[in-house]
């Protein structure tokens, strides 16, 4: 169907049999018709068995699947998978909603389409890119959102950061339609103000609402330090679940000022809530010990396997500081986002940092994404978002 064809070296089929949605470059053995990056291609086995059908990449990974099953990559393909994420997205009561309208719509290969993110801030969508093939594509997909999802209007493409950069291509991130730069969201009935154009990632982070929901639950009371808060996602959870304060730390000053104006969104004037831009090890080291709860989300330590043992050292110092400074019945909320870090090994440093301080901790809840971040069953990989809720006598 397509005219390029990656043809398997043999016995090499195997992981796309078990639906994996990657090939990668040792396994293949010849490529017919000489693919740009980006293009579509086929996959065949070794024995002339159509495999699969994805985007062509130059690198390890180098064959992004689409589909496991000879069809057209048209308008109506692009249709297709977007409106069974946005049926999942309803049934999940995060849209079609009062309360919330903030949410991720495509979570590339939890939703069929490797390299592909787009999340939805009421009626506006940011499309991110992953890959070539993807960046190519991203007309089709705004149309097909555009047709798909009648509250969306403004489309913003934003990819320059997650593109491949060895692919050079040209910086293409602007509206696709319409032309609203910013849009006020709900999440779990909290306002925030998202800027796509000038914020990290697609302008907020999406996965972490069930996690602040339970931060809620446990912040009445309490005195809260929201360290790494970005926007201030948290801290807003945990001045509605009645927190007597809330300190939010973020080494953005741009940050910083977003946590502000969401904190006026919210709740205006309240004065339990004060920002301060510094650096997280410096504000830990000098902090006092009256916070009884307190958040660690730091971004991704580790973006590559051989970084691994520096990120782990990382994430054992940042929480053996909180062990040390927690007073005597806080909680911790601590999170490793890196796709590279199992669960496993973040543990170990968390329990490494808690045995140094040698203060009693249990654990009371492990934390992951949410499910508009759905992790194929076929691609383990997809799971990133690990957190722990510590009890610290
Ligand atoms: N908790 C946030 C997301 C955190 S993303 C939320 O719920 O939305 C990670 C944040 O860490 C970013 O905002 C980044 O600016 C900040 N950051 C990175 N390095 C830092 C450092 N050394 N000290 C403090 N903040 C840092």
């Amino acid at each position: 169907m397509n005219n390029c064809r990656v043809l398997l070296k043999p016995k090499k089929e195997e992981s796309l049999r078990r639906f994996h949605p990657w090939v990668f470059s040792g396994a293949i053995n010849k490529i017919a018709g000489n693919p740009e990056e980006g293009e579509l291609v086929d996959v065949y086995s070794a024995a002339g068995d159509f495999l699969a059908v994805g985007h062509y990449q130059i690198g390890s990974i180098a064959v992004r699947v689409l589909s496991f099953t000879p069809i057209e990559i048209d308008a109506s393909f692009w249709q297709e998978r977007i409106r069974v994420a946005y049926q999942l997205r309803r049934s999940l009561k995060l849209a079609g909603v009062e309360n919330n309208n903030t949410y991720r719509l495509i979570h590339g290969e939890g939703d069929s389409l490797p390299g592909l993110i787009i999340d939805v801030y009421a009626n506006t969508a940011v499309i991110q890119a992953h890959s070539v093939g993807m960046h190519l594509a991203r007309k089709q997909i705004a149309d097909a959102l555009h047709a798909e999802i009648i509250e969306i209007n403004n489309i913003y493409y934003k990819s320059d950061a997650t593109l491949p950069f060895k692919a050079n291509l040209e910086n293409e991130d602007g509206y696709l339609y319409d032309g609203k730069e910013i849009e006020t969201a709900i999440e779990n009935g909290l306002l925030f103000h998202v800027d796509w154009v000038k914020g990290q990632k697609t302008g907020f982070f999406v996965d972490q609402r069930e996690n602040r929901s339970l931060l809620e639950f446990y912040s009445t009371g309490r005195s809260v330090l929201n360290m790494f808060c970005y926007t201030g996602g948290f801290s807003f959870y945990a001045m509605r679940g009645g927190a007597n304060l809330v300190h939010s730390v973020d080494s953005s000053a741009k940050a910083i000022s977003l946590t502000k104006q969401n904190v006026e969104l919210n709740f205006p004037g309240d004065e339990r809530h004060e920002a301060f831009a510094d650096d997280a090890f410096k504000y830990l080291d000098k902090m006092g010990d009256n916070y009884d709860l307190i958040i660690l989300d730091p971004p991704a330590f580790a973006k590559h396997k051989n970084v691994l043992r520096n990120a782990l050292q990382g994430y054992r110092k940042l929480n053996a500081i909180a062990f040390e400074k927690i007073k005597p019945g806080g909680i911790l909320f601590t999170f490793s986002c890196s796709q590279v870090v199992s669960k496993e090994n973040f543990r170990l440093a968390v329990f490494s940092a808690a045995a140094q301080s040698g203060r009693n901790v249990r654990i009371l809840h492990q934390l992951t994404q949410p499910a508009d971040h759905p992790v194929n069953i076929y691609h383990p990989e997809g799971e990133y978002l690990k957190g722990l809720v510590l009890f610290v006598e």
